[in-house]
């Protein structure tokens, strides 16, 4: 973000949990929804009948979103907020955190197309102040970082710069020339992500995807004090919250499980650090890739929000309370 800008104030946080609706396979399976949204805050396991006596703890957020929630809504008041701070020169990141299938991909595209639209109703507004926009957009892999905008990349590496931090070296930045060429852009990287999903059995669980916009501003006509702004906007889509506690894994399976669960868990370790506050010592951003990536959109000057998603089946109970349990600790 930009040295001697705007500052963000010292804040929690922001952990919103969104309930996907029951998929066709898990309805055809007679699977049943587990969880009530009692109210925007608040969401319980619903006890079988003849559990009554054993009560459910009341998990509270900052918003939970029920089944029939539109992703709009979860972006305007789960992520809206965090994204727009990015044209103030506040870095910005917006994480989707859960098991697989449970809606991260699906929540995480809304959110992108949405904050898109507001960033360029914004420019539009402000004449006052030139914009640029850029974008780049990595994949973590087994502790392998890779290029999705530039197709057939190989490995790249991190290099740690004095004034920016941790910089992903030879990542492809492109700069948007407007709204249009963005979504294009932003089409490019999701195409490059399936193509690795097809090749590479079941890669999407297992990696972590990040699109990065930089929001640069200064104003028109300046009278001598040019006063620019530059931030980064990332969204983040993670890697299936159930490799954070796999422990069954043997061969190749473990290996990836194992890098897997390294960004994973450090991430994991870092938010229950930076929430917990200044109290909590040492942040291990270095102890990952995707930590390091991320460290000044972080604990940094920035704003940071989380999506939970979850199933509502049933049969997902034990990872849904993992998630809830994430998600508690996050806050
Ligand atoms: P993940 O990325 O967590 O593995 P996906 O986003 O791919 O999960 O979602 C799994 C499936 O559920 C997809 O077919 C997706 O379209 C569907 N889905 C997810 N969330 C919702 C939702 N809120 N409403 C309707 N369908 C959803
Ligand atoms: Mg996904």
């Amino acid at each position: 973000s930009t040295p001697g800008g705007p500052r963000a104030k010292e804040e929690k946080i922001f952990v919103t949990v969104r309930v996907r609706p029951l998929s066709k396979k898990e309805q055809a399976l007679k699977d049943q929804v587990a969880w009530d949204c009692v109210d925007d805050n608040t969401i319980v396991f619903k006890a079988p009948s003849q559990d009554r006596l054993s009560s459910s703890p009341f998990y509270t957020f900052d918003k939970v979103f029920g089944p029939t929630s539109l992703t709009e809504t979860v972006y305007k008041e789960g992520a809206k907020d965090v994204a727009l701070s990015a044209l103030t020169g506040i870095n910005a990141t917006i994480f989707a955190y859960g098991q697989t299938s449970s809606g991260k991909t699906y929540t995480m595209r809304g959110i992108t197309e949405s904050a898109v639209n507001d960033i360029y109703k914004h420019i539009h507004n402000v004449s006052e102040r030139h914009f640029t926009i850029k974008i780049s957009a990595l994949e973590i892999y087994n502790e392998v970082v890779r290029d999705l905008l530039k197709p057939d990349s190989g490995p790249l590496r991190l290099l740690d710069d004095p004034e920016k931090g941790t910089i992903v070296e030879k990542l492809e930045e492109e700069v948007a020339k407007d709204s249009q060429h963005l979504r294009h852009l932003i089409g490019i990287c999701e195409a490059q992500r399936q193509v690795g999903e097809t090749s590479l059995n079941d890669t999407s669980s297992r990696s972590h995807q990040i699109i990065r916009l930089t929001v640069e501003s200064s104003l028109r006509e300046n009278s001598g004090c040019v006063k620019s702004y530059v931030a980064s906007l990332n969204f983040v889509d993670l890697a299936g919250s159930e490799r954070a506690s796999q422990t069954h894994a043997d061969g190749a399976r473990l290996k990836e499980g194992c890098h897997i669960n390294r960004s994973l868990l450090t991430l994991t370790t870092v938010i229950r650090k930076l929430s917990a506050g200044k109290k909590s010592g040492h942040i291990p951003y270095r102890d990952s890739k995707l930590t390091r990536i991320l460290q000044l959109s972080l604990g940094g000057n920035a704003r940071t929000a989380i999506i939970c998603t979850m199933s509502p089946a049933l049969s997902h109970v034990e990872q849904s309370r993992n998630t809830l349990f994430f998600a508690t600790r996050a806050k």
